[in-house]
């Protein structure tokens, strides 16, 4: 049987870019030792107090169908925290509850573009943004975000390539570079969607790690509320990554034909997923700064291990949990730099090749293991590239 080319072309062909990631894990199934700096999941798994929420929801009876856009009681939490992060005026009618950011991102692409038009996204990028693009018939362009600019995009460069285009995907902070997009930046994004007629999606997942400057977000800016999506999610800022819930702000009628596809896809998420995450939301800031709080001391770590040479170099460290480091004074790309960590030290590490051309050179370095750990593998990947450099 055939299958059809939306589906076979999806991700692109060629390699996936997450070689040494399978490597490290053929490697570690065979037994051996392998420190993994790799995936964004954190090393806790999500709190007791929102199993048990979840526990009492589903004995309570939320295990039928519920409302395939969200819960009212969920929908209205989501917009009194979008509301009381952004200063905006948020409604339940401006929310879509998704299983997950990626189904957030998949209907908002969805939403905004046809068969064939041209999708921007940012390179470098979170791993399945171009396959996101392909799913709904649409072309993926990258726009390059260069390491010497600080990996942050520049207006003239989404300009150069947003004639005709349907929408802009951006994302801060950054996944892979940990980058936080500046006023600077993100006033200069606004600009390009609103000379170009784009609609801006913008992927704030990492929204709650946060560790200089502070996060914008481009829906607050001018003119900006009626042709921005912003994609949330309670994976990072919950350690919620297997509950597979998310959601989608944006203008009540996009909202509304967002929910019409929720219909005929998802049809909704459990219902008992629904009240932990009210539960999970119940618990405030306090909370999500206490699941933020190791990534932000071990970014710290990172980058005081760092001092002292200057072989390794690190892109400014704002936010999300990853640091993206430059090992160009190795000689070795990304790529042969992750395979020889992995080779010599047992360190697994993302080549910044993975996230496509712009972080060439480069390796991302996932703060997700506990911390005596963490410095021991930075410790063999400076002495590595010390050794090289030589
Ligand atoms: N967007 C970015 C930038 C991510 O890094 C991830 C997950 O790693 C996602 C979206 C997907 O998150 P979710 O688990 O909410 O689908």
């Amino acid at each position: 049987m055939k299958f059809s080319n939306r589906i076979t072309g999806l991700t692109g062909g060629g390699s996936d870019g997450w070689d040494v990631f399978y490597r490290a894990r053929a490697m570690k199934a065979a037994g051996e030792d392998i420190t993994e700096l790799t995936i964004g999941e954190h090393d806790i798994r999500t709190d007791p107090s929102i199993l048990d929420a979840m526990h009492a929801a589903a004995l309570a009876g939320h295990t039928g169908y519920s409302m395939f856009n969200g819960n009212i009681s969920l929908r209205e939490r989501v917009a009194k925290r979008v509301a009381e992060r952004t200063g905006m005026a948020t409604t339940p009618g401006n929310i879509l509850i998704t299983p997950g950011g990626q189904s957030a991102l998949f209907a908002s692409h969805n939403l905004t573009c046809d068969d064939g038009d041209r999708a921007l996204f940012i390179d470098p990028y979170y791993a399945t943004y171009p396959g996101t693009i392909r799913g709904v018939g649409a072309k993926p362009v990258a726009v390059p975000a260069h390491a010497d600019r600080g990996f942050q995009p520049q207006a003239q460069d989404i300009k150069a390539v947003a004639d005709g285009a349907k929408s802009l995907l951006i994302n801060s902070p950054n996944n892979p570079t940990g980058v936080v997009y500046t006023p600077e930046t993100m006033n200069g994004i606004a600009r390009a969607c609103l000379d170009h007629d784009l609609w801006l999606i913008s992927d704030e997942v990492y929204d709650t790690q946060i560790w200089q400057d502070a996060h914008i977000t481009p829906r607050a800016l001018p003119d900006m509320l009626e042709r921005t999506l912003v994609i949330g999610s309670l994976s990072k800022s919950h350690a919620m990554t297997g509950s597979r819930i998310g959601w989608i702000v944006g203008p009540e009628e996009a909202i509304y034909h967002i929910g019409n596809l929720a219909t005929h896809t998802t049809y909704g998420v459990a219902g008992f997923i629904q009240e932990a995450a009210c539960f999970a939301l119940d618990q405030g800031a306090e909370f999500e700064e206490m699941i933020a709080a190791p990534f932000r001391r071990r970014r710290d770590l990172v980058l005081a291990l760092l001092e002292g040479q200057n072989v390794v170099r690190s892109i400014p460290a704002q936010g999300a949990m990853y640091v993206m480091l430059d090992i160009r004074a190795t000689g070795l790309s990304g790529e042969e730099f992750a395979n020889a960590l992995l080779d010599t030290h047992h360190v697994a590490v993302m080549p910044g090749e993975s996230f496509g051309t712009s972080a060439a050179g480069h390796i991302r370095v996932a703060l997700t293991v506990e911390d005596t750990a963490l410095e021991a593998a930075m410790h063999k990947l400076t002495d590595l590239a010390t050794t090289l450099a030589k």
